[in-house]
C-alpha cells in the first residue's frame, strides 16, 4: 500500500517534471523538429515498409518490429506480405498458417493478435483499418505506441509514438534525468513527443526520431558528431548522454525448471498444443511441463505425462538440458527420449495432440525452447524413427 508520504513525493515529482518539460520552449522544439526532418530526408534507410503507404503493410511492419531488430524483420515481412498481401487474406487465413509464416520471429502472441484484429477490422470496420488512435487501440495487440505509429505514418495524423528509442533520444536531448520507471515520467515523454509531432509530415517526423535512436543516438555509443541535434543537446553538453535514460533496476528473471519428452510410437512422435493465451500458447511443442519445487526431473516427467496426457512410461533416457531466457523467466528444460509408452492419450493439460512423422513435427511452427530441444535431440540421436529430426528455421533464438 502506498504511504501518504510516497503519494506526496510522487505528486511532487509529477508537478516538478511537468514544469520542467513545459518550460522547454516552442522555438527549441521547432528547431529540433526541422533539423530532424532534414536529416531524415538525407539519411533514411530504404526499408521495404517505407516504400508502401498501405495502412495494412505499415501495421504489419510495426507489429513485427516490436522488440525485434530491423534486419531480422525484413525477410519475415517480405514473406508475410507475399503470403497475406492484404487484410482480407490475413483475416481469412487459418491461424496455424499465420503462425507458420511467423515461425522464427518469436513473440507469437503478436501473430495471434494481428490475425484476430484483422478479423475484427473486417467484421466491424468493413475491412478498412481505422485511422484514429482510439479505435486502433481497441484492436487486439495494438497499444499506445503502435496506434500512434500507424495513425501518423499511414494516415498523417499528428499523433506521437513513444518507444524505447524515442525515450532515449528525448531524455538525452532534453536532459530529462528522472527515472523512466515512473509512469508520470513516461507520461511527460508522451507530452513532449506530442508537442514535437504537431506540424507537417507527422509520420516522417516519428520515423525520423526512431531512426536517429536506431542509427546515431544508440544505447551505448551515441555518435554525437553526426547528430543533427548536437548543437543543443543537453546530454552531450553535460557529458552524461551514455548514462541516459535513467532506468529502474531490472528484477532478475525467475528460474523455472521444466521437462519435455520426445515420445514415439510406430515411427511417429507425439506433439501437443497448449491452449492459446499463454506465452507459447497455440504453438505445437513436446509433451511435458514444469517441475514442482525440489522435484527430480524424471519424477516430474512421470507426473506431468500422467496428469496432462494420462500416459505412463517404463524407460526414459535423459538427452540433455537447454536454457532459454524469456523477459521475466529463465527456463531450464530437461529433455528426455521415452521408450515404450503405455496407455491411450487422454489430453487434459493441452488443447490438442497429434502423432506426426519427425519431419512433419519439425516443420510445425515452434517457440524457442521447442526449437532448441529438437536441435538437442537431433544432435544426440540424429536418426529418430528412421528419419532425421530437422529444425524448421535453424539458428533463430526467439521466445
Ligand atoms: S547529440 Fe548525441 S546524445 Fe544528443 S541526441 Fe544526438 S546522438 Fe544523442
Amino acid at each position: 500500500m502506498k504511504s501518504a508520504w510516497n503519494e506526496f513525493c510522487l505528486s511532487y515529482v509529477e508537478v516538478e517534471l511537468k514544469t520542467e518539460t513545459q518550460a522547454i520552449s516552442r522555438a527549441r522544439l521547432g528547431r529540433a523538429r526541422a533539423r530532424l526532418l532534414e536529416w531524415y530526408d538525407a539519411n533514411r534507410r530504404d526499408l521495404p515498409w517505407r516504400r508502401s503507404d498501405d495502412p495494412y503493410a505499415i501495421w504489419v511492419s510495426e507489429t513485427m518490429l516490436q522488440q525485434t531488430r530491423v534486419d531480422t524483420v525484413i525477410p519475415y515481412y517480405t514473406r508475410f506480405l507475399e503470403c497475406f498481401p492484404d487484410l482480407a487474406s490475413l483475416a481469412e487465413a487459418e491461424l496455424e498458417s499465420v503462425y507458420g509464416e511467423w515461425a522464427g520471429l518469436g513473440y507469437y502472441s503478436r501473430a495471434r493478435n494481428l490475425h484476430r484484429a484483422a478479423q475484427r477490422v473486417v467484421e466491424e470496420y468493413d475491412g478498412r483499418i481505422p485511422d484514429e488512435t482510439a479505435s486502433l487501440r481497441r484492436l487486439e495487440g495494438v497499444g499506445r505506441y503502435t496506434a500512434g505509429a500507424v495513425a501518423s505514418i499511414a494516415f498523417d495524423r499528428e499523433e506521437a509514438a513513444v518507444d524505447g528509442n524515442v525515450i532515449r533520444v528525448l531524455s538525452r536531448f532534453l536532459g530529462i534525468r528522472r527515472n523512466v520507471g515512473l509512469p508520470a515520467v513516461v507520461e511527460e515523454f508522451w507530452s513532449v513527443a506530442s508537442r514535437l509531432v504537431s506540424g507537417p509530415r507527422p509520420g516522417d517526423f516519428n520515423q525520423a526520431l526512431m531512426e536517429l535512436g536506431a542509427m546515431i543516438c544508440t544505447p551505448r555509443s551515441p555518435d554525437c558528431g553526426q547528430c543533427p541535434l548536437k548543437r543543443s543537446c543537453d546530454g552531450r553538453r553535460r557529458g552524461d548522454a551514455e548514462n541516459l535514460p535513467r532506468k529502474p533496476a531490472r528484477p532478475r528473471p525467475r528460474r523455472v525448471e521444466a521437462v519435455a519428452a520426445w515420445i514415439q510410437r510406430r515411427g511417429r512422435a507425439l506433439a501437443v498444443r497448449p491452449a492459446e493465451g499463454g506465452l507459447l500458447g497455440g504453438l505445437w511443442t513436446l509433451p511435458g511441463g514444469e517441475l514442482e519445487p525440489r522435484e527430480g526431473a524424471e519424477a516430474g516427467l512421470k507426473r506431468n505425462l500422467s496428469e496432462t496426457l494420462g500416459l505412463e512410461f517404463t524407460n526414459a533416457r535423459a538427452v540433455g538440458k537447454i536454457e532459454h531466457l524469456f523477459t521475466h523467466r529463465r527456463l531450464r528444460l530437461h529433455v528426455f527420449s521415452c521408450g515404450e509408452i503405455h496407455g491411450r492419450v487422454r489430453c487434459r493439460g493441452f488443447e490438442a495432440h497429434r502423432w506426426l512423422s519427425p519431419e512433419a513435427f519439425a516443420a510445425l511452427p515452434h517457440g524457442g525452447p521447442t526449437r532448441k530441444a529438437l536441435a538437442l535431440l537431433a544432435e544426440a540421436d540424429p536418426v529418430a524413427g528412421g528419419k532425421r529430426v530437422r529444425l524448421h528455421e535453424p539458428g533463430v533464438q526467439t521466445p
